[in-house]
């Protein structure tokens, strides 16, 4: 997949997500998964403060799987607010504490959105 189709998804699902105000910069890994950090396919940045983050694919997958990493790490953006908030509570915390903390919100946190990117798409679709 080109840099090109893989903006179109994500401009496609920031509209949806209703994320225009924030600047998404989307990057195209020509690779498969185990050539991004930690074996993942997709990776999601973000400055919340700023509005701003990039997104980072794994394009050498099927389309289907390659617009469902962008729509997974869209909704991290769109949970970015909470997750500061966890930030800035896990601050207040011990580091025993602030560790569990944040196993606790990814254990929450990965579910949760991988619920939401099958009902979106099953409501929107595959494709622009
Ligand atoms: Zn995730």
């Amino acid at each position: 997949m080109t840099q090109r189709k893989l903006q179109q998804i994500v401009n496609k699902w920031q509209a949806i997500l209703r994320l225009q105000d924030w600047e998404v910069e989307a990057v195209a890994v020509q690779a498969e998964y185990t050539d991004l950090i930690d074996g993942n396919t997709g990776l999601c940045e973000r400055r919340t403060n700023h509005h701003i983050a990039r997104i980072t694919i794994a394009v050498k997958q099927s389309a289907e799987k390659v617009e469902e990493d962008v729509l997974h790490e869209l909704l991290h953006v769109k949970l970015a607010p909470l997750w500061a908030l966890h930030l800035n509570l896990r601050s207040l915390l011990g580091s025993s504490a602030q560790e569990l903390a944040t196993s606790c919100w990814t254990d929450t946190e990965e579910p949760f959105i991988n619920d939401l990117v099958q009902a979106l798409l099953g409501v929107h679709g595959y494709g622009c």
